[in-house]
């Protein structure tokens, strides 16, 4: 079962790393926009920082959690040491803590 939850994990890493390569073209091209565009471009730059560093962010959450798979403590609460519960762990595959050190 985790071995199944291991390879969606890098699935996931994998689309995300995609996506993060597709918001870099969209940086590098279309460039020549004249100035009033040039400030919606800005707005747009914005969006995609946003949207790279959520999914750098998700990246760490699901590598830190294949980690802990092979080091075989997966959906063990790395506040307390309890066990997550099975639901949190289905709503959250990559939750770290259980859901009282989480709140
Ligand atoms: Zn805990």
């Amino acid at each position: 079962m985790t071995e199944q939850l291991k390879s969606q994990f890098t699935q996931r890493i994998i689309e995300l790393q995609q996506r993060i390569s597709s918001i870099h073209k969209d940086f590098a091209g279309g460039r020549d926009a004249d100035w009033a565009e040039q400030a919606g471009e800005r707005e747009n730059e914005e969006v995609l920082n946003a949207l790279e560093s959520e999914a750098k962010i998700e990246i760490q959450h699901l590598s830190n959690a294949i980690t802990r798979m092979d080091n075989g403590n997966y959906g063990v609460c790395q506040a307390c040491g309890d066990d997550i519960s099975q639901q949190r762990l289905q709503v959250q595959p990559a939750a770290e803590k259980c859901i009282q050190c989480a709140e």
